[in-house]
């Protein structure tokens, strides 16, 4: 094959996986070993495992010798994980590790978040969940997000991470079985990460499909993790005072008071 040629089908190849990180739906592409070979030639750690051809992100990450994530097949197969899950690329910096190198806004609620993930198992087991409140760009967001990076770079991948706003819209416009898919994922996934409660636009039947959700997460002891820039009082106004139980009953309330580092923190 002519070098550019290569080069060509590399850039198609990258150019694909980043339109495929646009929409969660559409990420189940099965990459064939020529493929892998374009994007990382031979430096995995073991070329007779760690290359991704058919595989899953999970048997990779059992496959791969070093479990490192610098190992190509298991880096992409990780982002690829991580989109499924909901986390779209402008978050996957976030890390536990990248977010203590680029500084942390709130250290108290910072070493909160930190215990719940060190007993994380324990938590999950239970249904134990965080509603983490603050300002915006008090970093909430980003350490929600490191706690799934943490649950899926250790092989569980049943979690998932969507804007409240979102989550309403796609029960709107999905329609059928595909709704009924999606909402079950919504109840039965081992933690649900719930971002900008409060930032909502909706009433009647949506809202009631939500708070059912909700309601149904805390009977089978599932585990949600909210965001929130609203207060107290503005939390009460907004729901009934049976949801707001359900928020508070299983969950530990985390409020972030430190500076906004918002236009500092760069996606890398
Ligand atoms: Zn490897």
């Amino acid at each position: 094959m002519m070098e550019r040629e290569r080069t060509g089908q590399k850039n198609q190849i990258i150019s694909e996986i980043h339109k495929d990180s646009q929409t969660v739906t559409n990420i189940s592409h099965i990459i064939t070993t020529e493929q892998v070979q374009l994007v990382s030639p031979k430096n995995t750690c073991n070329p007779d495992h760690c290359f991704y051809a058919g595989r899953t992100y999970t048997d990779i990450l059992y496959l791969c010798d070093k479990k490192d994530f610098n190992c190509p097949p298991l880096l992409y197969a990780y982002k690829n994980q991580l989109v499924k899950c909901g986390i779209y690329e402008r978050y996957h910096w976030a890390t536990f590790e990248s977010i203590q190198r680029q500084g942390i806004p709130d250290q108290q609620a910072y070493k909160t978040v930190r215990a719940y993930v060190d007993s994380l198992q324990e938590n999950l087991k239970s249904g134990n969940g965080l509603i983490l409140k603050g300002n915006v760009g008090t970093g909430k967001t980003s350490l929600a997000i490191a706690i799934m990076q943490h649950m899926i770079r250790n092989g569980d991948i049943n979690c998932y991470f969507v804007p409240l706003a979102s989550l309403l819209d796609e029960i709107f416009t999905r329609q059928g079985n595909d709704r009924a898919e999606y909402v079950d994922k919504l109840k039965n996934c081992k933690l649900l990460v719930i971002d900008d409660l409060g930032q909502e636009h909706s009433e009647g039947w949506v809202q009631l499909k939500f708070e059912n959700i909700i309601s149904e997460r805390y009977n089978r002891c599932r585990s949600t993790i909210f965001t929130s820039n609203l207060t107290a009082d503005q939390m009460k106004n907004r729901y009934t005072e049976r949801i707001i139980d359900r928020f508070r009953d299983n969950s530990k309330i985390i409020n972030f008071t430190g500076k906004s580092l918002r236009g500092q923190l760069r996606a890398v």
